[in-house]
């Protein structure tokens, strides 16, 4: 049985995970990204977890890595993420390959989200699909007719960098960006930008979620205008890209089935009726494995075309 490795980057917490081919998971290292430290450092992290895995796991034939974007695929090289600051055209596979001595492919994180979500997750039985990361950052994985949709220079899917609102928080550089006010790094910032006074105590998408669970009015107000942001952008999705299932990542099953609710209404109010009657909005079923599962599944990918 062939082994594969997976390494989940993100802004806040990357993972080292060993899996198979059918998926699943052996065993996994998380750490911290401690992201501003600059690529070097966080690369020795990720040997060094990798290194581990692979001893206790012998017979690793392939790696995936699943990274915000922009990333260039075809050279595996990093170009900037927002929520990985210095990484300025890093050549990531390089350093992987040679370091860990084995073949390895760089994914956008939303793709390789899509792609996992769409064999082993919500969107298993379905070939249009949207998958929306809602981490740290905001992307999308579609998956059109069947095929993964990789557009020019591989870029399809940037959605987080729209900008809905002129005049909305400041965030990675943009005001009032998509991102800037519907991801996980998004709520805290829409909120302290609407509450300035509270910013400590909604400092991350978690502490405001609970809030709003035990009845905190502003708290509400704060999550229910993100997720009708979340749900007009959606709408946009669904009329251009007319996908049968939308997917939610991150925010989608943490802050769960109340949240999803005011996404649908706010994207059912926007889209074309039509469109919308044949397309669900629903929560990404791979939960907190989504991370792990994404990576593996570009390793996956690359192995199938190694066989
Ligand atoms: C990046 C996307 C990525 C998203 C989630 C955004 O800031 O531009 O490429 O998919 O964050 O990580």
């Amino acid at each position: 049985m062939a082994k594969l490795l997976g390494l989940d980057i993100g802004g806040t917490k990357t993972a080292a995970v060993i899996g198979t081919e059918e998926g699943a998971i052996l065993q996994r290292i998380e750490f911290t990204s401690r992201a501003t430290r600059g690529p070097e450092a966080l690369i020795d992290d990720i040997l060094t977890a990798a290194r581990r895995l692979m001893d206790l796991h012998p017979g690793v034939v392939a790696a995936g890595v699943s990274v915000g974007g922009p990333v260039d695929v075809l050279r595996g090289h990093i170009q900037g993420p927002p929520n990985l600051p210095g990484w300025h055209d890093v050549p990531l596979r390089e350093w992987l390959s040679n370091s860990l001595n084995l073949p390895v492919a760089v994914e956008h994180d939303a793709k390789a989200g899509a792609l996992a979500e769409w064999r082993f997750g919500a969107g298993r039985d379905c070939n249009n699909l949207v998958f929306l990361t809602l981490g740290t950052g905001l992307g999308a994985g579609i998956i059109a007719d069947g095929r993964l949709l990789r557009g020019t220079c591989n870029l399809a899917g940037e959605i987080g960098h729209w900008r809905v609102q002129p005049d909305g928080p400041l965030m990675y550089g943009k005001r009032g960006s998509f991102e800037g006010m519907a991801s996980g790094a998004g709520l805290p910032a829409l909120a302290a930008f609407l509450y300035p006074e509270r910013a400590t105590e909604f400092g991350t998408a978690l502490a405001l979620n609970t809030l709003w669970k035990e009845g905190d009015r502003d708290a509400e107000a704060v999550i229910i205008y993100s997720a009708d942001i979340l749900g007009r952008g959606i709408a946009l999705m669904i009329d251009l890209l007319a996908p049968e299932r939308v997917i939610l990542g991150g925010l989608g099953p943490r802050l769960g089935p109340d949240f999803i609710r005011i996404v649908h209404d706010a994207a059912a109010a926007d889209a074309l009726p039509g469109h919308f009657a044949s397309c669900e909005i629903v929560s990404c079923q791979l939960a907190d494995n989504i991370g792990d599962m994404a990576a593996l599944s570009v390793a996956e990918d690359l192995w199938r075309t190694l066989k």
